[in-house]
């Protein structure tokens, strides 16, 4: 292949960020040991910051977006990858500072590989994708922590989006009872075929954050940050873990320190894209084994290149529901 199609975005003289579907030449890639050819990408919310430009997470201009890929190796010098290995990449500023996944073709760093396990297909990889890592990654704070579904019930914010999406589905396969939150109550039937146990509305979230409000759950999975952030720890039970996953509503996070020293509860971080490689494994090794493939399918939708820029532009506006996956090769 001489050229390839790839999303291009690039930034005028005032910092607008354009976007368009072009075509690429193998010159165009980057530096990189593995020349991969991408046969699915999603839709993630850093993609939409990147296509919208909402917040700077393009450092590199041009840049292709697409944070997520399941490939194929087509070239590899590097000793642990051979031409025809199907792979998965997620992160390691890949859509940001090295060309992304809305490509047909890639050259990355045979270090961010993870071998695709058999039992997922490369739709269904990308279907967990970033999502998945961080809602896995997520799930093992909460059980360093020592929090389990014995202790009460999980709040997950933002759980008609993409990771909200995953972490209900996962979390209730994993025994917990969930309360999923959402501003879009025609979500709620997925929601509960998901595996929610109950679905409320935002409005618990808003208004003035009390510093300590009842105590309603153990855990919590948050993808809003801000003052949802802070309405959630303060309804922490003592010992509670919360999991800061995003930023949907804005990166402020204005909370009492009491929940903290009263109640002794946790704020963990997860970032998703600079999780260690060996980890990395073992976490795709936990998904093939427990996702199940029905709700998987139920919460995703499979999209074409050309129809990319308009779903991330969606996604920023908090219209996308559950997972986006690119076709791309496949
Ligand atoms: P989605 O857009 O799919 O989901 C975000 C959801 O947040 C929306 O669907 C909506 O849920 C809710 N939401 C949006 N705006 C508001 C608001 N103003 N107030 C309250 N709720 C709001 O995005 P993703 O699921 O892909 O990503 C979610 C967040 O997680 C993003 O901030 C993203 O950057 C972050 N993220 C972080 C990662 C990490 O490594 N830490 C990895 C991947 C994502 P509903 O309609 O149900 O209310």
């Amino acid at each position: 292949m001489t050229d390839f199609a790839a999303v291009l975005l690039e930034q005028d003289a005032e910092g607008k960020t354009a976007a368009r579907l072009t075509r690429l030449s193998e010159s165009d890639l980057m530096q990189g040991d593995v020349t991969l050819a991408v046969r699915a990408s999603a839709v993630n919310f850093k993609d939409g910051l990147a296509v919208t430009g909402r917040l700077p997470v393009v450092r590199r201009w041009p840049m292709v977006p697409g944070v997520d890929a399941a490939a194929t190796v087509i070239a590899s010098n590097n000793p642990n990858w051979l031409a025809g290995d199907e792979v998965i990449l997620t992160g390691w500023g890949v859509g940001e500072t090295h060309l992304g996944a809305w490509s047909e073709r890639m050259r990355v760093s045979g270090d961010w590989l993870v071998r695709r396990p058999k039992a997922l297909s490369p739709v269904e990889a990308m279907a967990l994708g970033t999502a998945g890592l961080t809602v896995a990654e997520g799930l093992d704070r909460l059980r360093r922590h020592g929090v389990t579904p014995a202790d009460g019930p999980v709040v997950v914010t933002g759980a008609a989006g993409g990771v909200g999406s995953m972490a209900v589905m996962l979390l209730a396969q994993e025994g917990w009872s969930v309360t999923a939150v959402t501003g879009r109550p025609e979500e709620a039937a997925r929601l509960l075929r998901l595996g929610a146990t109950e679905v409320i509305g935002r409005d618990l979230f808003a208004g003035p954050v009390k510093p300590l409000a009842r105590e309603r759950w153990a855990a919590a999975f948050d993808m809003v940050g801000s003052a949802v952030l802070a309405h959630v720890v303060s309804m922490l039970k003592p010992g509670g873990v919360a999991i800061a996953c995003g930023n949907a509503a804005g990166m402020d996070f204005l909370a009492s320190v009491a929940p903290f020293i009263l109640r002794g509860v946790s704020l963990i971080g997860v970032d998703s894209v600079r999780v260690p490689a060996a980890r990395r494994e073992e976490i795709w090794r936990y998904l093939a084994d427990v996702v199940d493939h029905d709700r998987l399918a139920a919460m995703t939708r499979t999209i074409a290149l050309t129809e990319a820029v308009a779903a991330a532009r969606r996604i920023v506006e908090g219209t996308v529901a559950g997972r986006t996956v690119v076709a791309i090769n496949d």
